[in-house]
Formats: C-alpha cells, sequence, structure tokens
C-alpha cells in the first residue's frame, strides 16, 4: 500500500493533503479501535472524502505527485537489475513504500521472505512490529513516511548483505536519496547504518537514539549528513527487553518529524 492508495480510493487521482487536514484526519481516527491496517486506510478514505466536499480547497494537485511519477520510472528502470548475484535467487526487486513526500526516510538492511513475496518493505513479523511501533506515536506509512533498504534484492536464507553486495546496490538508494532529498534519515540497524554512513564498524547498542555523520566514504550520502541510529525491529523481536529503549528512539524521532514539519 502506498501514499497514492487513499488519494486513488477517493478518486482524486494524486493529490498533496495540507498539514491542518492531516492532523484533524489523525485525531479522528485515533478513536478508531482495532487498528488494523485495512480499518485505517478505509477511515482516512472515508474522513478525506467527507473533507474534499466539505472544503474543496484543502485538497489540491501537487508537485508531490511528480516525485512519486519520477520514483516510479526510476523503479522500471532497475527493476530488472542483475548487477549482483543477489538477483539469482530474489522473487522480486524490492524498492521503497509509503510516502515519498515528506522527507522521512526509514533504511533498513535487506528484503526478507515475506519481502521477497510481497514486493514492498517491511511486510513480514519484524516490519509489522515497526509499523505497529510508529503507529502508537500516530507515523503511518501511507501519509507520514517513506521506507526502504539499503540492499532491495533478498540475501539467501535471510543472511546479511555482503559489503560488496551493499556497493553494487548502493546506485538505487543513491537515487532515492537524491529524487526525495530527505530532511531526516533513519537509520534501523547496524547494517543500515553502515552502509548509509561509510563507518565499517557500529554498534546500534551503542550508538541508538543518536545522530551519526555519513563520512567520505559514503557510497549514498554526502559527507556529514546526519543519520539517526535505531534498532533494527529483528533485533527487537529476538530481545524483547530492548523494546523500552526502542520505543524511547521511536518517540525522539516523533518528536523530530514533528519539528521538521
Ligand atoms: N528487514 C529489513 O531490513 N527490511 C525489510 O524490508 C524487511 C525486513
Amino acid at each position: 500500500m502506498n501514499s497514492t492508495f487513499i488519494y486513488e480510493t477517493i478518486g482524486f487521482g494524486k493529490v498533496y493533503i495540507d498539514k491542518k487536514l492531516r492532523e484533524s484526519v489523525k485525531n479522528s481516527v485515533d478513536n478508531i479501535e482495532n487498528k488494523n491496517q485495512e480499518t485505517l486506510n478505509n477511515s482516512y478514505a472515508t474522513v478525506y472524502k467527507s473533507a474534499t466536499i466539505h472544503n474543496s480547497t484543502t485538497i489540491y494537485k501537487s508537485t508531490a505527485s511528480d516525485l512519486l511519477q519520477q520514483l516510479k520510472a526510476f523503479y522500471e528502470t532497475c527493476k530488472d537489475c542483475k548487477k549482483c548475484k543477489l538477483s539469482e535467487q530474489r522473487t522480486q526487486v524490492v524498492f521503497g513504500d509509503g510516502n515519498p513526500d515528506t522527507g522521512i526516510m526509514f533504511v533498513g538492511e535487506a528484503p526478507g521472505a515475506d519481502e521477497d513475496v510481497e514486493g514492498k518493505p517491511f511486510v513480514g513479523k519484524a516490519g509489522k512490529l515497526l509499523t505497529q511501533e510508529l503507529e502508537r506515536v500516530r507515523l503511518l506509512r501511507q501519509m507520514d513516511y517513506y521506507i526502504t533498504n539499503v540492499v532491495k534484492c533478498r540475501p539467501p536464507d535471510n543472511r546479511t548483505p555482503e559489503e560488496q553486495e551493499m556497493i553494487t546496490c548502493s546506485y538505487i538508494l543513491k537515487e532515492e536519496v537524491k529524487l526525495i532529498k530527505p530532511k531526516l534519515v533513519i537509520a534501523l540497524g547496524r547494517t543500515a547504518a553502515v552502509g548509509l554512513s561509510g563507518i565499517k564498524q557500529i554498534s546500534p547498542t551503542k550508538v541508538r537514539g543518536s545522530f551519526i555523520s555519513a563520512n567520505l566514504k559514503s557510497p549514498v550520502l554526502a559527507p556529514g549528513t546526519k543519520i539517526f541510529v535505531t534498532y533494527h525491529p529483528s533485533y527487537i523481536l529476538r530481545n524483547p527487553n530492548e523494546l523500552n529503549n526502542f520505543r524511547e528512539d521511536i518517540l525522539k524521532i516523533k518528536n523530530l518529524v514533528d519539528s521538521l514539519r
């Protein structure tokens, strides 16, 4: 489900929805019980539909849709990528998902089995945990952030991507960054932090909840670009005692996002 889903559902094609309206919609859906993805999407679609009837000036065409179009056009050029051996066993190349227009960008490691089948990042068990924790602070994938991975094809048996695979694949993430011009980059776990920053030795337990800076060797970001680091959600599944620290980081991210709006 990407950011255009809601918009297309309400029959307006691609539209931009302003901040005030977004907030009022969020407040309305806050009261909904059983917030699974489908209820949320339906609720948003309903609220936006009535909002457009009552206040048509709040919805208007935006250059935002141009960005989606540019990303889609770029994806077309690399969806058959065979630059590294991961292409031999993958089902499909898994691109980013969510709303690229907010400039909030989460970056993970690589697709897992569920992502490889569905073709979207972070839809498996770890992804669900992350989505749920972000929803707790009212950050929704369809509206508030874009999410992608350092490596776009599933490594066999979910092994960690090799350094060379990360470098070979970096042309895609680099282009996503170039198009999106993120205001906030969040690395989920060690591989993402290494792939984004160019720093080889990073321990998320030590730097989580804070920023690191990309170095001269970053294949993706300009040197000095700040990267907020937190745990990968799979780590939380394996170490549930770290959930509170993860939640602390998510709250920091929420505050950063609010300060950037
Ligand atoms: N783990 C990741 O790093 N990315 C995904 O898309 C899914 C799980």
